[in-house]
Formats: structure tokens, sequence, C-alpha cells
């Protein structure tokens, strides 16, 4: 461990692969890259997005009660808030469970598939939109938050069971509480998806790319980005539901009647994720797939 490691995240360094995503996201600029691993050059401001953009999900918070585990400690009701502090009203009694961020750029979409498998049926997302302290941080989550949605639909559900909204969020949970949702149908998928490096890399750069701009200034048009992140959505989704039907090993044609896909699209898949280093595969008649280690 560096003697500048950071102390109010922390990084895990066996999994940190330096892909330096960190370092772009921080919205006061005190991250560095340091041989090969983030360290800290100015003061913290403990937002959280870091963590939240982290690809190998190698940055947790310090403080036991912001990282994943601690935020999550709750009974999740049927519409779950993830919210910005500042926007939650002292000894109010909502009628939602309501996850209450040191900014709402803490958000990590993994966190949203959580509450979604432990059976909320929406969610909002209360942001302080351009009067966050940690400016673009409401942004990101604005972002992330698109990004669900956009992947709940691919997996068939509304995607309108994730709201955003700036500031007071109690009509939000009303509204969609009186939209009677089910409960969420392929949670696991949303969630393994949302653990996918090459997914999770493009979710965090794509508001400073829309927004900002590359390196070079040349921003992306949001629909063009969207693109991007569809295609890395479906392969992501895809790895998941092929990953949960393997079962020890299983034939390409076993994998297609299980899943419903297409040997084209089976096919695609798996082989993208040998190349990723996901699964085996053996010649045995048939394509047999399993998964690796
Ligand atoms: S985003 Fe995560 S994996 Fe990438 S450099 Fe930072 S800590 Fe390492
Ligand atoms: S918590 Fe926020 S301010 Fe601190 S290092 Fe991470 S992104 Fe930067």
């Amino acid at each position: 461990m560096p003697d500048s490691a950071p102390k109010t995240i922390s990084v895990d360094y066996n999994k940190c692969i330096s892909c330096g995503i960190c370092i772009y996201v921080c919205p006061h600029d005190v991250l560095e890259l340091k041989d090969g691993v983030p360290v800290m050059v100015g003061k913290c401001k403990v937002c959280g997005l870091c963590s939240a953009s982290c690809i190998t999900k190698a940055i947790s918070m310090t403080a036991k009660k912001f990282t994943d585990e601690g935020l999550l400690d709750v009974d999740v009701k049927d519409v779950v808030v993830f919210t910005c502090r500042r926007n939650v009203e002292k000894g109010k009694d909502y009628d939602a469970t309501v996850i209450s961020l040191l900014c709402s750029a803490r958000l990590d979409p993994y966190l949203i598939a959580e509450v979604f498998e432990r059976g909320a049926r929406a969610v909002v997302v209360s942001t302080c939109g351009s009067d966050c302290r940690n400016y673009p941080g409401s942004a990101e989550a604005k972002y992330k938050a698109e990004a669900v949605r956009m992947m709940l639909e691919k997996l068939g559900e509304d995607g309108e069971r994730v709201k955003v909204v700036e500031g007071n969020f109690e009509d939000a949970i009303n509204e969609l509480k009186a939209k009677n949702f089910d409960a969420v149908k392929n949670a696991d998928d949303l969630k393994n998806a949302l653990l996918n490096r090459d997914l999770r890399a493009i979710i965090a750069r794509m508001r400073g790319i829309v927004e900002d701009g590359n390196v070079y200034g040349e921003k992306i048009d949001y629909e063009q980005y969207l693109k991007v992140l569809e295609d890395a959505a479906d392969k992501a989704i895809k790895f998941s539901i092929i990953s949960k039907n393997l079962n020890g090993g299983a034939k390409v044609s076993e994998i297609v009647s299980r899943t419903g896909l297409t040997y084209r699209e089976v096919l695609d898949a798996i082989l993208e994720m040998k190349r990723k280093g996901l699964v085996e595969l053996e010649i045995d008649e048939e394509v047999v797939v399993s998964a690796k280690g």
C-alpha cells in the first residue's frame, strides 16, 4: 500500500486494474495514479463518486455505514429512495425505505439492482441537481439511474419504476406506490450485468463524454452514447443469462433451449466470454461451455 493511500476511501489493491476511471470521475481532482494505483493528492470531500464508478469495485468508503453493505443494511420496502442526505427531512416517517447517501454521487447502479433483488418494486433517486456540492455528482447519479432504466426495459420490465427527482421525494414515493409495480423478475441478471467491467466503464464515463467531451474536447451525442451503452448492456445481460444456465458445463444446444436465446446469440456471447477468460470451451461432438476457475 502506498504512503499516500486514501484514508476516506479504501482501495483493494488486488482488485485495482489501473484503469484510471476513479481519477477521471473525481469531482475534486484529489486522486492520481501512482505506480498503477490511486493515491490521494488533495482533500477528499467524501462524495463517493469514485466508489460508485470503480469498474472492479475495488473502492469502498472507509466508514462502514457508507459501504455497500452498510447502505444496504435496511429492511427493503416496496419503494426504496436513494438520496443525498441533504434532501432527507429529519424525524419524518416516509412510506418507503430511505437510503441516505453522503451525496447522490455515491449511487452505484449496482445498489439499485440489489434492492430490486431483495423485493423492492420501485426506486426513487433524489439528487440536488445543479445545487450539488460535488457537482457533477448529482448529474452522474442521474445518468446512472437512466442506465438502469434502459437495462430494465431490455429485461422486459417497465423502466418507469426508476424515477429521478431533485430535492423532495415524497410525491415520487406516492406516485410510484400508486403504480403498483410487480416485483422485478430477473433482478439477478440486472445485478450481474451491473458488475460487468466493460459496462461499468461505459456507464462511469457516460456523463463526462456526453457533457464535457473527451481529452480533445469532442463530445459524443447522447443518443450515440446510448447505443454504445445498449450494446454493452445487451452483452452483459447475455453473459449473466448464459452463466447461470451452465450448471457445471452445457452444450450450446442445451444453453439455447434453457435460455431462449438463438444459436447465433449464444455463439457470439460464448466466444466473447472465452476471449475475456470467463468460460472454457471444449469440443465434444458439440461445443461444451463451462465456467472458468
Ligand atoms: S477505478 Fe477502480 S480499478 Fe480503476 S484505477 Fe480506480 S480503483 Fe483501480
Ligand atoms: S470520495 Fe469523492 S472527493 Fe473523495 S476521492 Fe472519491 S470521488 Fe474524489
